[in-house]
């Protein structure tokens, strides 16, 4: 590795900025960091001895208002890893027209070796040093779910976040990803997941991509191999198979699964549940370290654990032909030249993930808006179908079944909307970046270099419209 997790961030940026036409002080703006805090507190463990806890939150840029981005409970967590992942959130939400700034918070802490009532301690007192040095507030910087964190942790930070600021009526705005009962959204759980599959779904789609790869079109049949079972990696797993792929293997830290007939996703979840590592499980080989089972033969390998998993080491044996990057940073700069030289496909994760962020504004907007998506629609869309229908019947001799009529007037739910406003989301942001690849050269730009060009140019307008740069 060349550099540290940052300096593979801004290497991507640099590549991208050489493709536009802005003044360097505007490109070095649109860089750097805005702000980052550092916090160290004391906590005490349950056997009455004191830790000192070391966490972290960067706001990358504030070209928009609030910032947005994950929290990561990680043993390296560290300084330029959440300035790394806070750029990327700022990058992502340009690609997919989510009007938010990047940042990212981190707590560097092994999750497995704290009790709950730890945890809810540290994100507590996390959450307190956040309202005490304003970084966090629904219109300042709002937090979500990441690597080691989840709706439990956002329930916590939403209490205490409310609790401080008495009486803010927009309060529960503070954080993303939140307990359906505490004002979260329907569909939040399984968003970054869902994202990836319509991502690889739009790109399988495409003819013309698939026949440059040498690979039939359509996701039906495309042996996948996922690396981490967490969140994200269990619903891009999922969602994948029922739409016909193979999961051949699932890689974690502590070593992976294979078979080449397809493993079935549901139960290897619920075996890991029940075991605590997905190991033996039944009709599949054990391999002893999980980063070797990402050699093995596939058409999509899809890293949904941490960075720095796909280096210039291993990407010369990996025999994907797509790259699907459900994680943030895993494949290193080295990796992606070996990869251009291979003529591999990766989808990057600036797009490929922003499944999560882009329910996260749905859901933000839920939440200052105090009502429901179709709550106040539904009904009444329901009632005006049947109308028509009715309309129709007087019209014509056709006579429409009660099942029929069922289908036909359902109104849309929250949980449909979102789903709906995910995948359009998705699709226009996949042919956006096609359509600055192409214009490009298919050869000249990669389509991470092309995410990147299409982010530098969304958040320079903002300084553009501003008028504080020539
Ligand atoms: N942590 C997620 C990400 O890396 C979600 C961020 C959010 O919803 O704010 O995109």
């Amino acid at each position: 590795m060349s550099g540290g997790f940052l300096s593979q961030v801004n290497d991507a940026f640099d590549t991208a900025a050489r493709f536009t036409r802005h003044d360097p002080t505007l490109l070095e703006q649109i860089k750097s960091c805005n702000a980052v805090y550092y916090v160290s507190f004391p906590i005490r463990r349950d056997n009455g001895t004191i830790e000192v806890i070391h966490a972290w939150r960067a706001e990358h840029s504030q070209h928009k208002l609030p910032t947005k981005g994950g929290i990561r409970y990680a043993p390296d967590v560290s300084d330029d890893e959440v300035q790394a992942l806070a750029a990327l959130m700022t990058y992502k939400c340009a690609i997919v027209d989510v009007p938010f700034g990047g940042a990212k918070g981190g707590v560097k802490i092994d999750r497995r070796q704290y009790s709950e009532g730890e945890l809810e301690r540290i994100t507590r007192r996390y959450t307190f040093e956040l309202v005490r040095k304003r970084f966090i507030g629904p219109g300042i910087d709002v937090p979500a779910p990441d690597y080691g964190t989840s709706a439990k942790e956002m329930a916590w930070i939403a209490d205490t976040y409310a609790t401080i600021q008495n009486g803010e009526l927009d309060a529960l705005a503070c954080v993303t990803a939140k307990p359906l009962a505490q004002g979260g959204i329907r569909g939040r759980t399984e968003a970054t997941g869902r994202g990836v599959y319509y991502g690889l779904r739009e790109t399988c789609d495409n003819a013309e991509e698939m026949q440059r790869l040498g690979l039939a079109p359509g996701l039906e049949g495309k042996r996948v191999i996922v690396q981490g079972l967490g969140n994200v990696g269990t619903y891009a797993a999922k969602f994948l198979a029922d739409a016909g792929a193979l999961v051949v293997a699932i890689a974690e830290y502590n070593g992976a699964i294979h078979d080449p007939r397809g493993i079935d996703v549901d139960a290897a979840v619920a075996y890991k549940k029940e075991k605590g590592t997905l190991l033996g499980f039944p009709g599949a080989t054990d391999i002893a370290r999980g980063i070797d089972a990402l050699e093995l033969p596939c058409d999509i390998l899809v890293p949904a654990a941490l960075e720095h998993q796909i280096t210039g080491e291993n990407a010369p044996r990996i025999q994907a032909k797509i790259i699907a990057e459900a994680a943030n940073g895993p494949t290193t700069p080295e990796a992606d030249v070996v990869f251009a030289q291979k003529g591999t496909l990766i989808l990057p994760d600036v797009w490929l993930n922003a499944g999560g962020v882009i329910v996260s504004y749905f859901e933000w907007v839920k939440n200052l808006s105090h009502v429901r998506f179709g709550r106040m629609q539904k009904r009444h869309e329901e009632e005006s179908l049947r109308r028509l229908l009715g309309a129709i019947e007087g019209a014509t001799t056709k006579r429409f079944s009660a099942s029929e009529v069922q289908t036909i007037t359902e109104g849309a739910t929250e949980e449909d909307l979102v789903y709906s406003g995910l995948e359009e989301s998705m699709v226009v942001s996949y042919h956006q970046l096609r359509e600055v690849r192409n214009r490009h050269g298919v050869d000249k730009l990669s389509l991470r270099t092309a995410a990147m060009v299409s982010a530098i140019d969304k958040v320079a307008q903002s300084y553009l419209d501003m008028g504080i740069f020539p």
